[in-house]
């Protein structure tokens, strides 16, 4: 069994962007520049964006973050957005959701200018990205693409199993598998599916979206699969000084020694996203999706 560190993995891909904003400021451009809107005072959402705007530190970009109260209202963070969408200054820019009750998420993900969409999220980028054109990749499956490079692991003709069909991770990875290049066939499993266990058995990559702790357990996975764990569940651990842990969609302990690799939780999928967020970033202020 190969376990795939993440963090390996995102600390090179974080070199080779660091080295490419010093080349760009070298040149007398100036740096890429990602602005977050955080809406309300949602811990975990303080949290991400927390790490995002310490990342742009580290490799070099300039982050701003946009706090809004709770109670802002929907036309005056479209009014927010409108601003940045024509702000020469700001290359990409994400909302980071969930969004309070009131406001429409998909209102305000087609409010942002598909240019500064650096989470992807747009229907365009959505389109272009299931037309195999170049896009802005979601930043989860785009991480899990790069983690299967890094580790040369081989997808062409491969039977892959996706649990979960979120818009920001099943679907998106399901069909980037699917697309020439890296001819997976792919297989798509939901809440609603039947016979999934034995779905899942025929799987020579398994992708566990779903957010449910543990689901994934050794009698569904063939032996010598890949497995890849998107699942965070927090859970409380007396173990920890916290109080809690996380754990992943799979049944590590049991399922590890089946797998030829793993993602562990934490450390697998986890650190990719962020840095999915800071290439998109980086192609933006390189104009190199949109001209
Ligand atoms: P979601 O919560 O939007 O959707 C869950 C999906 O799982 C749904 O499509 C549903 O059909 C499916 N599902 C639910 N119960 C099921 C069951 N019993 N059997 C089969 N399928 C079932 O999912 P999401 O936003 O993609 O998040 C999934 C998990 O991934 C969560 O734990 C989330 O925290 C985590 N996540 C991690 C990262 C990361 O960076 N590591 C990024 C995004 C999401």
């Amino acid at each position: 069994m190969n376990l795939i560190n993440g963090k390996e993995v995102a600390d090179s891909l974080k070199a080779v962007i660091a080295a490419q904003v010093n080349e760009m400021t070298a040149a007398g451009c100036r740096a890429p520049h990602l602005v977050a809107i955080l809406v309300g005072d949602d811990g975990a959402s303080q949290t991400y964006v927390g790490h995002k705007e310490r990342m742009c530190t580290e490799v070099g970009f300039r982050s701003t973050v946009l706090r809004f109260e709770e109670s802002v209202t929907q036309d005056f963070l479209l009014g927010e957005i409108e601003k940045l969408n024509n702000d020469a200054e700001v290359d990409g820019f994400i909302v980071q959701l969930p969004l309070p009750g009131h406001i429409s998420e998909q209102r305000v993900i087609e409010a942002i200018d598909p240019r500064k969409d650096v989470d992807g999220f747009h229907p365009v980028n959505t389109g272009r990205m299931i037309s195999g054109l170049p896009s802005y990749l979601p930043a989860t499956p785009d991480g899990i693409l790069e983690l299967l490079k890094y580790y040369k692991i081989e997808t062409v003709g491969k039977n892959c199993v996706v649990i979960g069909r979120s818009n920001i991770v099943g679907r998106p990875i399901a069909n980037l598998l699917s697309q020439k290049g890296r001819d997976c066939t792919v297989t798509v499993c939901h809440s609603r599916t039947h016979n999934l266990s034995q779905t899942v058995a025929q799987a020579d990559i398994v992708i566990a979206a779903i957010g449910i702790a543990e689901f994934v357990t050794a009698d569904m996975v063939k032996p010598g699969a890949v497995v890849v764990d998107v699942g965070i569940t927090r859970v409380p651990s007396e173990k920890t000084k916290s109080g809690w842990k996380l754990l992943g969609d799979v049944k590590f302990d049991e399922v590890a020694p089946k797998c030829s690799y793993i993602t562990p939780v934490p450390g697998g999928v986890g650190p990719m996203t962020i840095i999915s967020l800071m290439k998109n970033t980086l192609k933006a202020a390189k104009r190199e999706i949109y001209k």
